[in-house]
Formats: C-alpha cells, structure tokens, sequence
C-alpha cells in the first residue's frame, strides 16, 4: 500500500526536493495527502494539481485575501480542501499521513509539527529550529507519542545511520562537519561589506534564504550543535565542530575504542530525504554517484570562533540551558530577516543577537527548561520583540 505523505512546507527547497523524490517513485509507493506554504499560493497550487492531494494550507492569506483568492481559483473544482491560516497548518500537521517531512522554516513550524508528532507516526525532520526553541518539550512529545523521528539534516542524518541504534555508552563523541560558508577565508574588512547576494550564494548547497544565511554567519552550526545534543542527548562537551569545505563527510561519531566511523557522499539533501522517505529501506535516487578520485582531497579545519562568534553564542546558549536556546533562536530569526531586509549588516547581524541574549539573561524564567507550549511562545514572542527594538537602534552600524 501506498504511503501516506505530508509535507509542511511544500514549496520550499526540502519540500519540492522531496515532491521530486516521490514524482520519480511513483504514486504507488507513496500518496501525497497534504501539502502547505506560507505566502506562495501559485506553487502550492500548481504542487496540488500535481499530486492530487486531500488537503492544502496557505499560513497567510496575504494582502486582502489576495495569495488565498489564487489558490482558491486554481483549485476550483478539484475537490481538495483549502486551509488558510495558522490553525489550518496545525491541522494539517494532524492530517492522517503514515510519513510527515516538517519542512518550514523557524520557530512557525514548531505548532504544526508538534501536531505531527502528536500522530505517532514517522516524522522527517529538517525544522531545526523546532529543536532549538523547545528541545526538551519536542523530545518529551516525541517519547511520549512513539513518533519515530528521522533527521532530515544532512549532519543528524549521517550521525542516525552512523550510530544505527548502537549503545549510546559506546559513544565518546559526535563531530558535526561544516562547510564554513561563503566567508571562510573573508579577512574581518571583507566580513565588515559583504553584501546579501553573497551571503545568499552558498559555495555547495542550494538551499532557502534563511539557513543560507544562517550558513554564512555559522549560526547554522550552532543551531545543529544544539539541534545534535536533543537528538542524541549528548552535552556540549561531547560534540565537535570542524570545517570540512567539501561537505563530503556529513558528520562522524567517534566511538569509545578510538574508532571514527563517517557517512559521505554528494552534496545533496536529496539523500537524507530519501533516507527517511524510505526508512527503514532505502529507495533509489539520481544523486551523483561519489566520485573521490575526482573530489581528490578532503581538507579539515579548526572553525574559526572570533571571526563567526555565531558558535560561541550557540554553544554558551545550550550550556546554560533554560529558555536561551529559545532566545537564541528568535533573535537570530529577527536578526536575519533585518539583515535580508537591508537594515543589519552582516558583522552586526550576530552581534544584535548576543545583545537580546544580554538582555533576558538576568530574567529567573530564563533558567528553566520550558515543559510548556505557552512558556516557549511566550518567550520566543518577547525574544522578538526585544531583537526587533535592537536592530533598529543597531541598524547599519558595525
Ligand atoms: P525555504 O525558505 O526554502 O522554505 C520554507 C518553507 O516553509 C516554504 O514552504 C515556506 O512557504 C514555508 N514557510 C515559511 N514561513 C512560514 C510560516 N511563517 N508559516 C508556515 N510556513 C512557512 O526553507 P528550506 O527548505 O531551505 O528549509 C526548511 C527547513 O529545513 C529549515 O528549518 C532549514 O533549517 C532546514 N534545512 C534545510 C536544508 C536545505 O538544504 N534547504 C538543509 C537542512 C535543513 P512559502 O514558500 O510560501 O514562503
């Protein structure tokens, strides 16, 4: 029988990979059920016409109904329910699907996939920022309904099948790969006028604006150090970091006899998301076949912590604990949009977040570990807020 799939956040770049994945698998293997975007009304519809699903979710109706009037329109007749708004992504996390891949981006995905989770079923994940704002709730919810969660990440994803269920005290330590970004070799008065075009332009992945940003100042990094310490329960102190510009070797574990075991291969997302499409088998894909003859050499580097103090923020962050990965996170939200918007520069871009972190570190809520749904929201919203009122005043200084 046919798999059930949903996919929260369709028309980005993981979600249209996996719809490639299940186009080139055929309907017989996996039927799409529900779909949902954000504000691209014609690639959500366009994606429904496709692949015929049960439901559709727009998150925001868009100036004066208009991104819901074209999909409304489009799909007139077909007999696929629309859903507008943030209660209708809720549901479409708990629309009855055997697999869910949690693919929008930040902390508005958090309540859709936990209503995913709540199903019990399979769950890919690649909302890191899920993990990071609720880490301990997430995986409370995760235990608690026997969701099987697959990380989508291709990091988490090389780290899953490395450790393929082994006795978590044969473990010494998880090593996370990074590109390095666009800026590794940047000089500090390089960093201080790089434009958003470069930021956006990633040297190996193609992915969406956000993480790609985020790659640029490493505080991708950083959100999938924290994002590795839920997953795997491990401290900080048991996870490494090291720059691999190749992005060959998607991460390690090193176990505790001294041996290093690695997964590799393209640099592809089309693989850790076949990996969970197809979980517990494996399905075929079209990814270039590794080539190491061609690649040659692999090269490995200390990261470089005072030019991208992004990692240190995400490493202090999940050492304290409490409520400032939740800080962290929106900061780095607001911080990033206001950079994409032209009002932060780049070498301010992570400054303004260590300023919010400053800012709700003498709070007494800020120490606890949030448990409940409306403790997160209420202190990602405050997060916000605050980044927002720090970037105007920063705005355009460095
Ligand atoms: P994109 O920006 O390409 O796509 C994001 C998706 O989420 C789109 O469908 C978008 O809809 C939807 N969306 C955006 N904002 C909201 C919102 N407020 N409410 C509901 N839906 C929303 O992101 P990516 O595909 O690059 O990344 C998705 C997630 O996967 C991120 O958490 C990222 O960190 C993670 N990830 C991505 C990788 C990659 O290679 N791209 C690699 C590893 C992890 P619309 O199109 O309408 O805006």
């Amino acid at each position: 029988m046919a798999k059930r799939v949903t996919i929260l956040g369709s028309t980005g770049s993981i979600g249209q990979s996996t719809l490639s994945l299940l186009r080139a698998a055929g309907p017989d293997a996996y039927k799409v059920v529900c779909l949902s975007a954000h504000t691209n009304a014609k690639k959500l519809a366009e994606q429904a016409l496709e692949f015929r699903p049960e439901f559709v979710v727009l998150g925001h109706e868009g100036d004066r109904g208009a991104n819901r009037d074209i999909l409304q329109d489009a799909l007139l007749g077909s007999g696929i329910k629309i859903g507008i708004g943030p209660g209708a992504l809720v549901e479409a996390g708990a629309w009855p699907s055997d697999f869910i891949m949690a693919a929008i981006v930040g902390a508005a995905g958090l309540e859709p996939t936990l209503a995913a989770v709540g199903q019990g079923v399979t769950l890919g994940l690649a909302n890191k920022e899920c993990l990071v704002c609720a880490g301990e709730l997430f995986m409370s919810e995760v235990a608690a309904s026997g969701t099987v969660l697959l990380p989508v990440d291709s990091e988490h994803n090389a780290i899953f099948q490395v450790l393929n269920n082994k006795r978590p005290k044969d473990v010494r330590r998880l090593i996370l790969t990074a590109s390095g970004g666009p800026f590794r070799t940047f000089t500090d008065a390089q960093l201080n006028s790089v434009t958003r075009a470069q930021a956006l332009n990633h040297p190996v992945w193609d992915m969406g604006a956000k993480i790609s940003i985020d790659s640029a100042t490493l505080m991708n990094k950083g959100l999938e150090l924290i994002e590795a310490s839920y997953l795997f329960d491990r401290p900080s102190k048991e996870i490494d970091i090291i720059v691999h510009p190749q992005s060959i070797i998607h991460s390690m574990v090193e176990y505790v006899d001294g041996s290093v075991l690695a997964q590799m291969g393209a640099p592809d997302m089309r693989t850790p998301i076949a990996y969970a499409l197809a979980w517990p088998k494996r399905m075929q894909t079209d990814v270039k076949t590794l080539d190491l003859t061609e690649i040659a050499k692999l090269e490995f580097f200390a990261p470089d912590a005072q030019k991208f103090p992004a990692l240190r923020l995400a490493r202090n962050a999940l050492e304290a604990g409490g409520m400032a990965p939740t800080v962290l996170n929106a900061a780095n939200e607001i911080a990033v949009a206001r950079f994409l918007q032209g009002d932060l520069s780049f070498s301010t871009l992570t400054k303004c977040i260590e300023n919010v972190l400053e800012h709700f570190q003498g709070e007494r809520s800020f120490a606890k570990a949030p448990l409940r749904l409306e403790d997160v929201l209420d202190m990602d919203k405050r997060a916000r807020l605050k980044a927002a009122d720090t970037a105007k005043e920063m705005g355009g200084k460095s």
